[in-house]
């Protein structure tokens, strides 16, 4: 067990969860994966204000939906559990107990006004603020005195004020900060709650992390967690930090970029199998050229030394071009029943689908096939086939140097056509409807062009033949008569 790799997320049930996260989600549950080790959930839960049961349910759920699965966590329990930190205060209590007695932290008495104002005059003096330490020798009288006060303390933890600390990181090699920069950290608030440096450091010790990878944004907190680690007498594990996701402009992704829950990018069409790979490739690299890698290959492949140290760019237009590969691939049955529910969303498919109608569907589906890049684009693409009613500008029955009454002729060939051919199928429709133009004196581009206007409601649609296939004779005829109806000029013959 003890050499067995063991790493979490730890996500704080604040907000969605954002594809940064999904990121660093991914690389743990890849490292896990690929070296036959444990993934953990941990639920870092103490910001009371922020953290609701809705948020942590839609963070489960974006995990489930991009493929993850985890070994223990809130959900499922597990050997190392409670995995919510609201539910081990009293194992951070102890170890605050224990570092307070043995003088690595002290009681801190400070108000907030009181800490502004030092703020305020490291500000003018042009120096960063630390903590001055006014708390940490303050006798039995000076106590008392505060208590009687009413006031609340804080725990600050003492770190060492001269010599440096360094970290061998995975990613980054050694990083070593100079003691001086860091400051005595609160950790444990007045109210009892610990903070994310002291419950982290807790939980990664008591859970048996033996490696601990997450964001850069956190290379500032992982030396003061060391010195956490020492003063209890533990060993920290071993660090990677990822880098950054930026958006094009490189700045820190956001839904300023368009989008940046996991949430979104499920609801735009993303295929989760996509999203997955194209995360994987945000800091990591297989050999800097192959970028198509199943769940499966992703396991095998994954290697923390070919992460990468710089930010990594989100570019919305390769994850949608690479998506668009992943749509098609999928076999006709399964664009079914991936798009269904963006059909239903948009209305244009009953909730239950009696068999007709999803035989329908399938009908409909391969003629889009090869345009859909997101699985959301599909209700737009497709919209005409299911609506009853088609409502379109009858302008565009007449087509570039045509006559409303050269398109009215087209109509009606296309009418006779229809309610005339045997079998209503592609050949049968073409072989019918292609030769009018020549007897019309149109090309077959402005023959067809008023047809698809008629048929479809719009001037870009899937070819002709098999659209006029898949809608049926009888819609082909109702709408070629509306469209009759509609014409410019008015009044058909
Ligand atoms: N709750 C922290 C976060 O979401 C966890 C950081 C860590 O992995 O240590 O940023």
């Amino acid at each position: 067990m003890a050499n067995r790799v063991r790493v979490r997320l730890a996500p704080s049930p604040t907000g969605p969860l954002h594809v940064g996260r999904a990121r660093t989600a991914l690389f743990n549950w890849l490292f896990a994966r690929h070296n036959g080790g444990v993934f953990v959930l941990r639920i870092e839960d103490t910001d009371r204000q922020r953290s609701t049961e809705a948020n942590l349910v839609s963070i489960l759920d974006s995990l489930r939906w991009l493929g993850l699965d985890w070994d223990e966590g809130p959900d499922i329990g597990g050997p190392y559990g409670p995995y919510f930190q609201m539910q081990r205060l009293e194992t951070y209590r102890q170890a605050a107990e224990r570092l307070l007695a043995n003088g690595a932290a002290y009681k801190c008495y400070c108000s907030v006004p009181e800490l502004e104002a030092m703020r305020q005059e490291a500000k003018a003096a042009k120096v960063a603020f630390r903590y001055p330490g006014r708390c940490l020798r303050l006798t039995r009288e000076q106590i008392a005195q505060f208590e009687a006060e009413g006031r609340r303390p804080v725990i600050r933890f003492i770190v060492p004020k001269e010599g440096t600390t360094t970290f061998r990181d995975m990613i980054h090699g050694d990083i070593t900060v100079n003691n001086s920069e860091l400051d005595d950290l609160v950790i444990v608030k007045s109210d009892g709650i610990p903070t994310y440096n002291f419950a982290a450091v807790i939980d990664d010790t008591t859970m048996e992390m033996t490696h601990v990878i997450r964001g850069d944004d956190h290379i500032a907190n992982t030396p003061k967690q060391i010195h956490v680690y020492r003063a209890l007498g533990y060993t920290p594990p071993e660090f990677g930090h990822l880098p950054m996701i930026l958006g094009l402009d490189r700045a820190k992704l956001s839904s300023r970029h368009g989008a940046a829950a996991v949430t979104d990018f499920a609801a735009m069409g993303y295929l989760p199998e996509a999203m997955m790979n194209y995360l994987a490739l945000l800091g990591w690299s297989y050999d800097d050229k192959r970028e198509f890698f199943s769940r499966e290959e992703l396991i095998k492949y994954f290697d923390i030394s070919r992460v990468g140290k710089t930010g990594a760019a989100f570019s919305m237009q390769k994850l949608e071009w690479m998506n668009g590969a992943y749509v098609r691939g999928l076999s006709p049955d399964a664009l079914v029943v991936r798009a269904l529910p963006f059909l239903q969303e948009a209305g244009l498919v009953s909730a239950s689908p009696p068999p007709s109608e999803l035989a329908y569907v399938r009908q409909v589906m391969p003629l889009v096939h090869e345009r859909l890049k997101r699985l959301a684009e599909v209700a737009e693409l497709t919209d005409f086939f299911f609506k009853e009613q088609l409502e379109y500008d009858g302008a565009l029955l007449v087509g570039k140097g045509m006559t409303a009454d050269q398109s009215r002729l087209a109509l009606e060939a296309a009418q006779a056509a229809v309610a005339s051919v045997d079998v209503f199928n592609v050949p049968s429709l073409e072989a019918a409807i292609r030769p009018q133009a020549e007897r019309l004196g149109l090309s077959t581009g402005q023959l067809f062009g008023t047809i698809r206007v008629a048929v479809t409601g719009r001037t870009v649609a899937p070819p002709l033949f098999e659209t006029m296939a898949v809608l049926g004779r009888e819609r082909c005829a109702r709408r070629i008569q509306q469209a009759l109806t509609k014409l410019p000029s008015g009044i058909p013959r």
